[in-house]
C-alpha cells in the first residue's frame, strides 16, 4: 500500500538527474506522494563549484515524477532569495493547496581550501545556501504545512561533515552544523502541530557533487581520480559509496506515518564510516 497517498511533498535542489533530490522526488512519488521539485537551474557563482543543472533537466526530473502515477510541478526557485522562496510557496498553495513534507536538499560546496586562503565569499555563498537556505525555506513553506492542520514532515539533508568535518571544508561543514542546530531547535518550536523536523548526514553519496569532490581532491594531491575514490572507498565499512537512493529510501520512512514520534534527531548515512 501506498503510505504517502494525497500528500504533497516539496524538495529544493531537486533538479539533476541523478542527484540526491530527484531520488528523492521519485521515491517519495512511488509512495503516492504529489511532488514539487524546485532548483535555482543556473549558475550562482562564479567560484569553484559543480555546474547546476539546466530547467530542461529539471522538467526532465518531473516527468520521471509523472512516470510513477504522481502529479508534479517543477519550479525555479533560488532558496537564498526570500522573495523568490516566497513565489515557490504561492505557487504551490495555487497548484496543490495544500503541503505536507518539505525536503531542504539544496546545497552547495565552493572553493574548498584552508581558511586562510579560502576567499571570503566563498564562505558567505556557502553559508547563505546551506543554512539561510534552509532556514528560507522553513520560515516561508512552514504557514502553508501548519494551514492543513493535518501535521507534517520537514527533512533537511545536512551532512556527516558537520560532525566529522575534513579539512578544508570548513564553510560547508560549519553551514551543515548550522543546518543540524536548526533541525533542532525548530523540532521543539512546532512538535506542538504534530510536524516533525529531522536531518539526514549523508556520508559520501555517488553523486556530480561528488564526484567533483573527488576530482578536486585528485588534481590537488597529483593522484588519479580512481586513486582517490578508492581510497575513500577504502574508509567506508560496507565498501562502497551511498546511491542517491539510500539517502531517497531515509526521507521516505522519515515521511512516513511509521517514524510519527521521530523528530529533532540527526540520522547518519554514511556506510558506517567513523572518521574523516
Ligand atoms: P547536486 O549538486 O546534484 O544537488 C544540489 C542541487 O542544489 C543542485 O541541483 C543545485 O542546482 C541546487 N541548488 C544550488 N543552489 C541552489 C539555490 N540557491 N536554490 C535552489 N537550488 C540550488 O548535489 P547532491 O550530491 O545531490 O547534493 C544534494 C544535497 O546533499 C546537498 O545539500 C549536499 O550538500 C548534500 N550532501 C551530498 C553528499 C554527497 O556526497 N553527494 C554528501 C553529504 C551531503
Amino acid at each position: 500500500m501506498k503510505q504517502l497517498g494525497h500528500r504533497v511533498a516539496l524538495i529544493t535542489g531537486a533538479g539533476r538527474r541523478g542527484g540526491i533530490g530527484a531520488a528523492i522526488a521519485l521515491a517519495l512519488a512511488q509512495q503516492g506522494a504529489h511532488i514539487v521539485v524546485a532548483d535555482i537551474c543556473a549558475a550562482q557563482t562564479e567560484l569553484l563549484t559543480v555546474n547546476n543543472p539546466a530547467w530542461e533537466e529539471l522538467q526532465t526530473v518531473a516527468r520521471e515524477v509523472e512516470q510513477c502515477g504522481a502529479r508534479a510541478l517543477p519550479l525555479r526557485a533560488d532558496v537564498t532569495d526570500a522573495a523568490s522562496v516566497q513565489q515557490m510557496v504561492e505557487l504551490v498553495r495555487e497548484h496543490f493547496g495544500r503541503l505536507d513534507i518539505l525536503v531542504n536538499n539544496a546545497g552547495i560546496a565552493i572553493s574548498p581550501g584552508p581558511v586562510v586562503f579560502m576567499p571570503d565569499d566563498a564562505w558567505r555563498k556557502t553559508l547563505d545556501v546551506n543554512a539561510t537556505g534552509t532556514f528560507l525555506c522553513c520560515k516561508y513553506a512552514l504557514p502553508l504545512m501548519l494551514d492543513g492542520e493535518r501535521g507534517g514532515r520537514v527533512i533537511n539533508i545536512a551532512s556527516i561533515a558537520s560532525e566529522r568535518p575534513k579539512p578544508n571544508m570548513s564553510a560547508y561543514a560549519a553551514s551543515k552544523a548550522a543546518v543540524v542546530a536548526l533541525t533542532r531547535s525548530l523540532a521543539q518550536e512546532i512538535a506542538q502541530f504534530n510536524i516533525t523536523v529531522n536531518a539526514l548526514l549523508p556520508g559520501d553519496v555517488e553523486t556530480a557533487l561528488k564526484q567533483w569532490g573527488v576530482q578536486l581532491e585528485a588534481d590537488a594531491k597529483g593522484l588519479t581520480y580512481d586513486e582517490v575514490y578508492a581510497g575513500q572507498i577504502a574508509r567506508i565499512p560496507l565498501g562502497r559509496f551511498a546511491l542517491p537512493q539510500d539517502v531517497a529510501h531515509m526521507v521516505a520512512w522519515l515521511a512516513s506515518n511509521k517514524a510519527s514520534f521521530i523528530t529533532g534527531q540527526a540520522f547518519a548515512v554514511t556506510g558506517g564510516r567513523e572518521w574523516t
